[in-house]
């Protein structure tokens, strides 16, 4: 080659100024530029492909499309070759000398800037080239175009200048050689290169081959319709994409064009480690954009509460080198969230319909993520409310039922869904707080897991009903259609009305702070005694819980509380005899009824008072006179 063939052009002063933001303060994540020059690399692919569909191409059409990758860890040089569509020496010389983008100071400004916060922010500014002087000390590009028109060599050091100069003898295509910079020689070793490889450009849809071995044999499915994958190639997807052993529970498979188009294929495993006591779980769906990694296991395209779903999400309309801050606010992944997640709540909702055994399965599994998206997703919070799923005291035990199938079987003047907590099915059966709702038929959920009367909390209604705490002092049960007179010869005459109003009073003096008021139950029907809550928003169930976690602080020392009692009970007849008769230990009688009546509710009281007072009267039933008396 002579002298005179070599041209030596100054970069255009925007080039340099993104060179010397490249070379001067990346430092970190090097590994990008090996992602940037593959999907170079596709993407030359891919328009060759295109053309060749247009018009017939005679040169070189027999080379087959690939990409290959060269370490010489002896020179410490790396080389991309690739047979997609070339460039002509005019396009070398605009693609690689300009930048297309309008060179304003902002433009600088704002890469410099993005610069230093994360290197994938450059590609955004469609300088993806550029990268490889975060590593390069010297870069030849040599290429061929499509069109048979004689090579070019492109030559820089990555300071102000480049040469072009001709390249006889080249297949068509680009190939890059790279000459590394003293401290990144890693890139030299075929291991390094073949783990960047498998991380980002497993999908790119040519061979990728590093020395001689094709790194990407997974196929990018996704993007593929669902009659042409067989199952086995949905479970080996799976087991690549989620690191699994095993075969997923659910798998949802689906695209769109609007509002955005989507491909996504996302798994749920079978079993919840996060509940098996592996720590909290990462988010496992990657991003993809053309089948090129921008977010692995991404933190923004779902929310929080789908953190257990496995797979690939791929958009196309995402800009390829979005970074991976500003994936948090940028409205198009806002938009992919919104859609991915309404898509697998409707998906949920069907499977539970199609096949609802199977969807109790899911439930007893993830069933606390649904409910942790119904506190924590407001955006989504009525429709997780129909994936809800719980045990009534009309299902049976162990049998849960879906909110909707209690709506469609709510009484006649029954505009409110029930529920109440309690440690497990008999302790809630036989406690005070549904001696009502079975009496006169009235459907309740029983909820006994702690966590769930804040979620019915968050939910607060479901198609159009409050959700109501059967705990709650306001109680307005339908009215029952049974015979009222039979009822009262069962349990006897109750209380006279003023004899239950002074026994009511005295109670409270003696109670004291603790309660706000002592009041005739129109609820009981067996127990003498209950707690309820007059402040309808905490439920006694929330207040433990917020005790246990040392946050009742924030709420005060426990919410207001008012103590039924039960004027048929024999108990409470007896009572009121026997403060006439003995007021100091009818004292203890009530003080151990409302302690009773707090363990019902699910509450603490102080064990050693009460245990000792529990024995004093135990003394008094055996018949002895308490020595205390
Ligand atoms: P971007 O890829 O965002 O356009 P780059 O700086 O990475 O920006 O590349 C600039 C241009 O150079 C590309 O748009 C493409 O036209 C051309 N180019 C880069 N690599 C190749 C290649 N391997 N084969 C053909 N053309 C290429």
């Amino acid at each position: 080659m002579t002298e005179a063939q070599v041209e030596t052009k100054q970069f255009q002063a925007e080039t340099r100024k993104v060179l010397d933001i490249v070379i001067n303060s990346l430092y970190t994540e090097r590994d990008i530029f090996v992602r940037e020059l593959v999907s170079n690399s596709a993407d030359a692919l891919e328009k060759f492909r295109h053309q060749s569909l247009i018009e017939k191409i005679e040169f070189d059409a027999h080379v087959p499309l690939e990409i290959t990758i060269d370490c010489d860890d002896k020179t410490h040089t790396l080389t991309f070759t690739d047979t997609g569509i070339g460039m002509t020496k005019e396009e070398l010389e605009t693609n690689l000398g300009t930048i297309a983008h309008s060179g304003s100071q902002h433009f600088f400004e704002q890469l410099a800037e993005a610069a230093k916060k994360d290197v994938n922010l450059i590609g955004q500014f469609g300088v993806g080239f550029y990268s490889v002087f975060m590593a390069a000390k010297k870069v030849r590009v040599q290429t061929r175009s499509w069109s048979g028109e004689e090579g070019f060599e492109w030559a820089s050091d990555g300071g102000g200048t480049y040469t072009i100069s001709p390249c006889p003898g080249l297949h068509r295509g680009t190939k890059i050689i790279i000459e590394l910079k003293d401290d990144a020689q890693t890139y030299s070793s075929k291991f390094t290169i073949e783990r960047i490889v498998q991380q980002y450009s497993t999908f790119v849809p040519f061979p990728v081959k590093v020395e001689g071995k094709t790194v990407n044999t997974v196929q990018a499915i996704w993007t593929r319709s669902k009659n042409e994958i067989t199952e086995e190639q949905y479970t080996e997807f799976y087991k690549f994409i989620g690191n699994a052993g095993d075969e997923p529970m659910f798998r949802l498979h689906f695209s769109a064009d609007a509002p955005l188009a989507i491909n996504a294929l996302v798994y749920v495993p079978k079993e919840n480690f996060e509940v098996l006591g592996m720590g909290r779980m990462q988010p496992g769906v990657n991003l993809y954009c053309h089948k090129v990694l921008i977010d692995q296991h991404s933190e923004n395209i779902l929310p929080e509460w789908l953190r257990f779903l496995k797979g690939v999400v791929d958009s196309e309309d995402l800009p390829l080198n979005i970074s991976r801050q500003s994936l948090q606010d940028n409205a198009l992944v806002v938009k992919l969230r919104k859609v991915l997640t309404k898509r697998f709540i409707k998906f949920l909702g069907e499977e539970a319909e199609r096949e609802p055994e199977k969807y109790l399965e899911f439930w007893k599994a993830y069933g606390i993520f649904i409910k942790e998206g119904v506190t924590s997703d407001y955006e989504h919070r009525n429709e997780l409310g129909k994936l809800l799923r719980f045990e009534s005291s009309s299902s049976e035990p162990g049998q849960m039922i879906s909110l909707e199938e209690y709506v469609g079987r709510m009484r006649e003047g029954q505009d409110k869904i029930y529920y109440i907590n309690g440690p497990n099915r008999v302790a809630v059966e036989y406690g005070p707080y549904v001696e009502m709702f079975k009496k006169r038929g009235v459907e309740i959920f029983y909820t006994l897991e702690p966590i769930d009367d804040f979620v019915l909390n968050h939910l607060g209604e479901y198609s159009g009903k409050k959700l109501v705490s059967a705990d709650r002092a306001d109680l307005h049960l339908p009215e029952s259609t049974e015979n009222k007179t039979e009822e009262t010869k069962e349990v006897g005459e109750p209380l006279e009305a003023g004899a239950l109003e002074q026994l009511c009073q005295w109670m409270k003096e003696i109670l004291g702070e603790r309660i706000a008021e002592v009041k005739a139950s129109s609820r009981l029907v067996d127990s003498p005694a209950m707690i309820v809550n007059v402040d309808g928003y905490m439920t006694s169930s929330m207040e433990r819980l917020l005790k246990a976690s040392g946050q009742n602080e924030a709420f005060g020392m426990g919410m207001k509380k008012d103590m039924e009692i039960n004027a048929a009970s024999p108990l409470i007849k007896k009572l009121a005899a026997l403060r006439a008769s003995d007021v100091t230990f009818a004292g203890d009688v009530v003080e151990q009824l409302y302690d009773n009546a707090m363990i019902q509710a699910g509450l603490l009281v102080d064990p050693m008072t009460m245990v000792k007072r529990n024995y004093r009267i135990l003394e008094r039933a055996a018949g002895e006179p308490a020595a205390a008396l």
